[in-house]
């Protein structure tokens, strides 16, 4: 399975890293060794002084797809989840600064923490979806869906032209303002509206 990234889809996110509000999405690839075990804790790596967590909506494609249309992207997944799109923020910035690829920063081991999956039935409505990140009980980052650039199935169209999507493949749809540096005893969980998705500790 692949992990396909969602990068820069909050205004208020573009704003507090003071990037460029893209014209097309900008997307990026995890492999599956960026996986975080479940139930394990979240190791800082030796080479950043600067990691940042980075709440985001997760879809799990269910079928294969390409050059989806976006009306029919709503059929390619069944579940929504949360997670966490872990950035070494000083290595993206070094890697950005001389136009090189962010993998490094990344699609670490442990880079991509996936939380539990809830049937997206569940939901009226997935372009409405309330999500947070609390850090140490208190609340650092608060998003809804209903304000991404792209919606999730206009991403899903759009990433499908690129890259032929897999069951089991799954999305990382961006992140909303807040991101900010973890450290060693920080612990974080995420909710997607009133349900506990996930809970990790830094060390
Ligand atoms: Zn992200």
């Amino acid at each position: 399975m692949k992990i396909i990234c969602i990068g820069r889809n909050y205004v208020d996110h573009i704003e507090e890293l003071a990037n460029e509000r893209p014209k097309d999405p900008v997307v990026f690839i995890k492999p599956d060794s960026a996986i975080l075990p479940k139930e394990q804790d979240f190791y800082i790596p030796e080479f950043s002084n600067d990691v940042h967590h980075e709440v985001e909506v997760l879809v799990k494609i269910t079928k294969v797809g390409k050059h989806i249309d976006k009306k029919f992207a709503h059929k390619y997944y069944d579940e929504v989840g949360l997670g966490i799109d872990f950035t070494a923020r000083d290595l993206q910035k070094t890697l950005k600064e001389k136009g090189l690829p962010w993998e490094k920063a990344k699609g670490f081991d442990g880079a991509a923490l996936i939380g539990k999956w809830l049937p997206k039935t569940n939901f009226a409505n997935i372009d409405d979806l309330n999500f947070s990140l609390y850090k140490n009980e208190k609340l650092v980052q608060q998003g809804n869906t209903s304000l991404m650039l792209w919606k999730i199935d206009e991403l899903i169209a759009y990433v499908s032209t690129f890259f032929m999507l897999k069951k089991g493949d799954v999305i990382f749809t961006g992140t909303p303002a807040g991101v900010a540096k973890v450290s060693a005893n920080d612990y974080l969980s995420g909710k997607l509206e009133e349900e506990e998705m996930f809970g990790v500790k830094i060390k």
